[in-house]
């Protein structure tokens, strides 16, 4: 048995599955998760000395390689001077500035401590501002593990097959509708059935819950428009894409300006953080401003803030950041179709910037429905051979992969490489 082996046994005498976000355990994979010690720029070291190179990056955060310098810094001279007071302090006045410096859509933000707590907060400011009760997401977005949005959820919920949870009340579930993603006819539909209802339509710009999967042209304006006719807030969950896709998000990237912004991972440099924003006009709902109740113990902690500006202020500052990002992500998609042709396979690659899933279809995939067409036994076959290789890749079919710059090109290489060498290995299984 190997370390992680038994570790992993003892966990799941203690922790429900023996972890503490259920996608980690390699259910939708098979075997055993690995468990790591420690990482450095582009590698993970697990607890048996393995080494990895890494193309989850903490599922998202990690866009600058881990354990990086001006980062670990401010962490470093943060804790010298107390973990938490409970108390207003400057860092988070200047995380807001430079949040609304990056993203002008956010006119005014509020740090809370992740990405489900910004949907759960955001989707109330909704309501309060329109005085409506329902939602409209799509199938296979994850928005986090908040009530309303466990409805044809992404992610966990769907690699777990639990996409509508035991838990959730009926009165809860029936406030949240759904539609296909880029099907706008089926949202005009459901405005017009709920007329005067919808409080807002919450979407990931990108999807990266069901794999990514990215808007069709004209599909993010018509949600804007649609919004702006039925008088419905217009949610974009950047939890994944913010400061990824560009400096201000996906919204930057297909200029779309949505009225509130949800946001994490990145803003926390690896630390528990997430924020919402967004139009004035909304946000001063907000308690104590309005009467919205929403609040936090731990919210802007002076350590997750320090992280965060450090983090933010690099990318802020380095727009070369974005640039190599592009040139990584597409050296290594062109490699990886080459790996599917040499393999004789004509599966799905989407990609955009530094996100991209191979789909096990040889279907387009623009949707949950053809996402959930994907031959899974066959992802966990090529995930191990590419575990096996040194490539750590997300545990399931339904997540995108994030890169950061700190693969070289040599690295990039390497994986390459080992694609091609896994995709053949799988087919002779
Ligand atoms: N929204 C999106 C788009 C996400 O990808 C996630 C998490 N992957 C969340 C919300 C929830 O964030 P957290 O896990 O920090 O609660």
């Amino acid at each position: 048995m190997t370390t992680s082996e038994q570790l992993f046994e003892k966990a799941k005498t203690l922790i429900p599955g023996g972890v503490n976000s259920p996608v980690r355990a390699f259910r939708a994979v098979g075997g055993s998760p690995i468990f790591i010690k420690s990482a450095k720029g582009p590698y993970l070291f697990d607890e048996d000395g393995r080494q990895y190179i890494e193309l989850i990056n903490s599922w998202g955060p990690m866009i600058l390689g881990h354990a990086f310098e001006p980062v670990e810094k401010a962490v470093r001279d943060a804790i010298q001077h107390s973990f938490s007071f409970g108390a207003p302090t400057r860092k988070e006045v200047e995380m807001a500035e430079l949040i609304t410096a990056m993203v002008p859509s956010v006119e005014k933000v509020r740090m809370v401590n992740s990405g489900t707590e910004a949907t759960m907060a955001a989707i109330r400011v909704a309501r309060g501002f329109t005085g409506r009760d329902k939602l409209i997401k799509f199938e296979g977005c994850y928005h986090g593990h908040g009530d309303s949005f466990l409805i044809a959820a992404g992610s966990g919920a769907m690699t777990m097959g639990i996409p509508d949870s035991p838990g959730v009340t009926k009165a809860t579930a029936a406030d949240t509708l759904t539609a296909p993603y880029n099907d706008l006819a089926a949202v005009e539909t459901l405005l017009d059935n709920n007329h005067n209802q919808v409080a807002a339509i919450i979407l990931e710009p990108v999807v990266g819950n069901m794999g990514c999967v990215l808007p069709e042209p004209g599909f993010l304006q018509g949600i804007r428009d649609l919004c702006d006719k039925h008088g419905v807030v217009l949610i974009f969950d950047e939890v994944m894409t913010g400061f990824r896709l560009a400096k201000g998000g996906a919204q930057e990237r297909f200029g779309i300006t949505p009225d509130l912004t949800t946001m994490g991972k990145i803003i926390g440099g690896g630390m528990p953080v997430g924020a919402y924003g967004g139009r004035a006009d909304i946000m001063n709902l907000v308690a104590p401003a309005g009467p919205v109740y929403q609040a936090g113990t731990l919210s802007g902690n002076p350590i997750a803030m320090s992280a965060g500006l450090a983090m933010l202020h690099h990318l802020n500052e380095h727009p070369e950041v974005y640039t190599r990002l592009e040139e990584i992500g597409k050296t290594l998609t062109d490699g990886f179709r080459a790996g599917l042709q040499k393999a004789g396979l004509s599966y799905t690659i989407n990609h955009i910037g530094s996100m991209f899933t191979l789909f096990m279809t040889e279907r387009s995939v623009t949707n949950f429905t053809e996402a959930k067409s994907c031959d899974i036994p066959q992802f966990g076959r090529y995930f191990h051979a590419m575990l096996e290789r040194g490539i750590y890749l997300a545990p399931s079919q339904f997540e995108s992969l994030f890169l950061s710059v700190a693969l070289t090109d040599d690295l990039v290489a390497q994986i390459i490489q080992a694609n091609e060498e896994s995709l053949i290995s799988m087919m002779k299984d």
